[in-house]
């Protein structure tokens, strides 16, 4: 499916083989010599790429080369994946686990932050890395993984002995970068346990190797529901045909499918970008869920915009397009704060039960209790 044979090296690749997600995985673009088979490369992506060894290596799905544009540098499909030299950049605000989960990790790979629900980091990669990454710190190729299934054992315990515990997200990484059978005996050992109301899993495979998405894994799934899958989209392009395939399969099997987008400079701070990502989300049913302040991680301050840019964002969602279509915009508070949602005010004055509200178009309205 797609146009791929367009890129001469993989014009004789048969379709069954492209379709195949363990090839696409063994084939990725990790080299600057590979790379430079089909972009032109820029002095500060060069730059970036060579010294991008180690943790968040550069790995380029064939699917999601297919994507970018070799002829503009300023491609939002190749912007969040070759990486620049300002990678290697640092400010003086940006910390290595910005968030500090690190911090309310009660055992490894679990981060309990909120009274009734935890984070589960279920491996260490993914299919493409984002340059944006705020788990930089964690996620990438390494020889030994300190996610393995004692850390899960040991995860699963800490979930069983906290009653409190009725939602638990599970993320990495990638989770769908596991085999099935390997998701599933997590899934398994989650959801046995009786205060366990439901489970998500976070990933962004439907976009990055949408060929992951297959009858098995979805058929897996289906049997411990309620499962609620949150998808990682920044940009119109991301929604190819092949990802559209792929969640659909995801929701006509019942999957309720939410979305999660990173604000980043150059890629999506436009209020019109953002709104046709936010539509073309709905008609795949995708609903837009949070909308993310770039976090102050290591290395992505050419990545940050204002906070101002976001809620702007959302002032020129609100009211103009489907409520659907209008997500939160958080900002994940550095130091382990949490998700604070911010956005335009609607309240301009509230005194003796007299509200003072704006409407969307700026006309004003008094509502008195
Ligand atoms: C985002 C997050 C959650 C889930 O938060 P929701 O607002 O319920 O989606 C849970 N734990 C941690 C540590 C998180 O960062
Ligand atoms: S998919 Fe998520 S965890 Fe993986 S590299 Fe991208 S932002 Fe990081």
């Amino acid at each position: 499916m797609g146009d791929y044979k367009r890129i001469p090296i993989w014009k004789d690749i048969p379709e069954e083989v492209w379709e195949d997600w363990q090839w696409q995985i063994k084939n990725r673009i990790t080299t600057l010599d590979a790379i430079s088979q089909f972009l032109i490369l820029t002095p500060s992506e060069e730059e970036g790429i060579k010294k991008s060894h180690g943790r968040l290596s550069m790995a380029l799905t064939p699917h999601w080369v297919t994507l970018m544009d070799p002829n503009d540098p300023e491609c939002p499909v190749r912007r969040q994946a070759v990486p620049l030299a300002d990678e290697f950049r640092f400010g003086t605000n940006e910390f290595v686990d910005p968030c500090a989960e690190d911090r309310d990790s009660p055992v490894p790979g679990l981060v309990h932050r909120y009274p009734d629900r935890v984070l589960l980091l279920a491996t260490e990669q993914c299919a493409m890395y984002c340059r944006h990454c705020t788990r930089r710190r964690l996620v990438g190729e390494k020889q030994v993984s300190s996610v393995n299934s004692k850390t899960i054992d040991a995860a699963v315990d800490y979930i069983r002995a906290n009653k409190k515990i009725r939602d638990v997200l599970i993320s990495g990484g990638d989770p769908f970068m596991l085999d099935t059978q390997e998701l599933e005996e997590i899934l398994k050992k989650i959801t046995n346990i009786p205060h366990v109301e439901f489970v998500r899993l976070g990933t962004r495979l439907p976009v990055t190797l949408p060929q992951r998405i297959t009858e098995s894994l979805v058929a897996m799934l289906k049997k411990y529901k309620p499962l609620w899958v949150s998808i990682h989209f920044n940009h119109p392009k991301e929604i190819s045909k092949r990802c559209k395939v792929a969640c659909d399969m995801l929701a006509d099997s019942g999957i309720p499918l939410g979305s999660q987008t990173v604000l980043l400079k150059g890629i999506n701070d436009k209020p019109y970008i953002m709104k046709k990502l936010m539509q073309d989300l709905l008609k795949i049913r995708v609903r837009p869920y949070y909308i993310y302040q770039c976090d102050l991680v290591k290395g992505t301050a050419h990545f940050r915009t204002p906070v101002a840019v976001g809620i702007n964002i959302i002032e020129k969602l609100r009211g103009f397009t489907s409520g659907y279509a209008v997500p939160t915009y958080v900002v994940d508070a550095p130091g382990g704060g949490g998700k604070i949602p911010v956005g335009p005010s609607y309240l301009i004055s509230q005194d003796k039960g007299k509200h003072v509200l704006r409407n969307y178009k700026g006309k004003i309205y008094t509502y008195i209790e």
